[in-house]
């Protein structure tokens, strides 16, 4: 021991995971959500998730020492809410930390974004493990981003620091993103709204394997687009390469903002990541980027790379916010 309780609660899955000490997983459980549909159903599902992780490794809820939860923003860090966030929608202003705290009989519970609690874990335990500064892009159903600058989170003064998958990439005409606004990042590159303008493309007539692959069943999401690039399909790469230019766009921003050391891309839709070779020209068409449009020295003198724990992150990572909690009031 101590072990901690990492939960982190996405749009499309909840991840949970009994990490120890060291950042070590050991046990891990993932569910779809049931969070779209709302609170209770998604609770229900969460404190599952968290029995079924717990007899997994023979614990009890005694055994565990902190529990951290992160979900996406917009919320209220300091104060353990939701504000509004465009991809847990039904979930707007609801208190969270509170409310798992209650369920668990007080057990200390600590509430972070998921994407700084991903940055957090590579910072831990992944692929920048003690980097004096780091930005972490999480591809998944939105564009998360967390920034730690020596040792220390960027939450900013209202918990909305770091929110650089809503940085405007384009000005005018932009893509709608969920939340509300036009020419987000998000809108160009996050899941959901790849997935949108592809079946736009597609209901416009785009010719591509894709159609076949629909009409044998599948369900059309990030996934199938790559897989579908993989086989050739121009329509997918010409998306994905496009997702990339705009992920380029975005971490120039960061360079000229933060000029951290390093710059790593993870989460689920990465498309294959390093061990494949679309995900070797999605990080290179990233570069590129990046290339083209940043200042010289902090282009050449900054890692831009795909993250380690892959999507394990953000509960690994939210574990160690628990823990570094733990830590801190232990100091006091
Ligand atoms: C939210 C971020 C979150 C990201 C990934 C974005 O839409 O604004 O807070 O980190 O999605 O879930």
């Amino acid at each position: 021991g101590p072990y901690f309780v990492g939960v982190d609660i996405g749009g499309t899955n909840v991840k949970v995971g009994i990490v120890n000490d060291a950042g070590q997983t050991l046990a891990f459980t993932k569910t779809k959500t049931e969070v779209a549909k709302g609170v209770d159903a998604g609770l229900k599902n969460i404190y599952q998730a968290i029995d079924d992780a717990l007899s997994d490794c023979h614990f009890t809820m005694d055994d565990i020492k902190a529990i951290g939860i992160a979900t996406p923003g917009t919320m209220d860090i300091p104060g353990g809410k939701l504000v509004d966030p465009p991809n847990l929608p039904t979930w707007k202003g609801f208190p969270i930390r509170q409310v798992v705290c209650d369920h668990y009989s007080g057990k200390k519970t600590i509430y972070q974004n998921d994407a700084n609690a991903a940055a957090y874990g590579e910072y831990w335990v992944g692929g920048a493990r003690e980097a004096h500064s780091l930005v972490l892009w999480t591809l998944g159903t939105g564009i998360g981003c967390g920034i730690i600058i020596d040792e220390m989170i960027i939450e900013g003064r209202h918990s909305h620091g770091g929110e650089c998958g809503h940085i405007v990439i384009q000005m005018t005409n932009g893509r709608l993103c969920d939340s509300g606004q036009y020419g987000t990042l998000e809108a160009y590159s996050g899941g959901k709204s790849l997935v949108r303008h592809c079946q736009e493309l597609l209901d416009a007539g785009r010719p591509s394997i894709l159609k076949e692959m629909l009409q044998e069943g599948n369900k059309l999401s990030p996934l199938l687009i790559a897989q579908a690039a993989e086989r050739g399909d121009e329509l997918s790469n010409e998306l994905i390469m496009e997702s990339a230019m705009c992920l380029g766009v975005g971490t120039t921003t960061l360079m000229h903002t933060i000029d951290p050391d390093i710059i790593l891309f993870g989460g689920a839709v990465t498309f294959g990541g390093k061990d494949s070779e679309l995900g070797q020209r999605f990080m290179n068409r990233i570069r590129q980027e990046a290339k083209t449009r940043a200042f010289k020295v902090p282009y050449e003198n900054t890692i831009i790379d795909f993250a380690e724990l892959g999507s394990d992150a953000g509960y690994i990572g939210v574990a160690g916010c628990a823990r570094l909690a733990c830590l801190k009031a232990e100091k006091k």
